[in-house]
């Protein structure tokens, strides 16, 4: 075996409820992720040296992927080889079809996929304690995408748990703004509208308790803390979120830290009815299912 593909899943939070800020400067989250059927694809090969290459797709920029030591695949690579004690080389490409800096998690989900299949490639065993603790080193969301499915995220997100009983397919349109949104600025937003906010917010038991019944249950229960700093910061995302329910969605809600606007639809059938309405509101209009499976091999070669 020379090579493997490993495929990791965007994820979106049901609820997102945020806490005044640590003392280490990050917010405490009560987060319930769901990772949805938008992918990227990390294809590792047997190499003398490290190397990374993007292969996007049509909507994503190039320009917004640095290849560099910051890319979270180089990292992840990193920290796996020197945990084992081993050189980082590799020949990488990232297939990527999750938009970048919309809220989706996209890097997150490449750095879950890279530790998958460096870990495969180089025959190296490590125990998932290792693989999740490597991913919290990585970045808030990158333990939820090694996890996928529905979780209970705590802690800054990085402390997750899987919800069962909520394996019910849900149909979403997911609508990105080609302009990111960058994650620290609307965190300081909040701080600012938000200087009292409680160390510990609120948790979605209602939420948990009722995500496997029907979809028209849940709708009314989706929240994001965030969702308020970001329009603030980005208005024109209000219209954006208006022309969603005006075409028949059950609710808008945004994504993260934004700027992807997401709408919970009935079937698949209504998600592309929405999609289809709302072709041209925002940069680019796709629909897909939830929950799904975290970073998963899907070839070796
Ligand atoms: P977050 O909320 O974690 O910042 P996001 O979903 O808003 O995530 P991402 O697509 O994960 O956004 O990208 C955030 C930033 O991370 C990008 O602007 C980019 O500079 C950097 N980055 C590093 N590695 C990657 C990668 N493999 N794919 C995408 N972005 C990456």
């Amino acid at each position: 075996m020379n090579a493997v593909t490993v495929r990791a899943p965007a994820k979106i939070n049901l609820h997102l409820g945020v806490g005044g800020p640590r003392d280490d400067g990050f917010h405490p989250l009560m987060t319930v992720y769901q990772a949805i059927g938008l992918y990227d694809d990390i294809t590792v090969r047997t190499a003398d040296s490290w190397s990374l290459a993007l292969e996007p797709a049509d909507y994503v920029d190039p320009a917004d992927v640095p290849l560099g030591d910051d890319n979270l695949v180089t990292r992840a690579g990193q920290l796996l080889a020197d945990l084992h004690g081993r050189e980082a080389h590799a020949e990488v490409l990232i297939r990527k079809d999750i938009p970048v800096a919309g809220g989706l998690a996209g890097g997150s989900a490449d750095a879950a996929a890279a530790l998958v299949a460096l870990d495969r490639l180089w025959d190296l065993q490590t125990s998932d304690e290792d693989m999740f603790r490597l991913a919290a080193q990585l970045g808030s969301d990158v333990p939820f995408a090694l996890l996928g499915g529905n979780a209970f995220g705590t802690g800054r997100g990085e402390v997750v748990e899987s919800v069962r009983g909520g394996d019910v397919a849900r149909w979403w349109v997911v609508v990105t703004a080609r302009e990111g949104l960058s994650t620290p600025s609307v965190y300081r937003r909040f701080d600012e509208l938000h200087p009292d906010a409680s160390a510990r917010p609120a948790a979605p038991h209602k939420l948990v308790a009722f995500l496997a019944d029907p979809v028209e249950a849940i709708a009314d229960l989706l929240h994001n803390d965030l969702q308020e700093p970001a329009l603030d910061l980005r208005p024109e995302l209000r219209d954006v979120l208006t022309a969603g329910e005006e075409a028949g969605a059950l609710h808008g809600l945004l994504s993260g830290s934004g700027p992807t606007c997401l709408f919970l639809c009935s079937s698949a059938d209504h998600a592309r009815e929405v999609a289809a309405a709302l072709d041209g509101v925002g940069d680019v209009v796709l629909t897909a299912n939830g929950p799904v499976a975290g970073a998963h091999v899907v070839e070796y070669a």
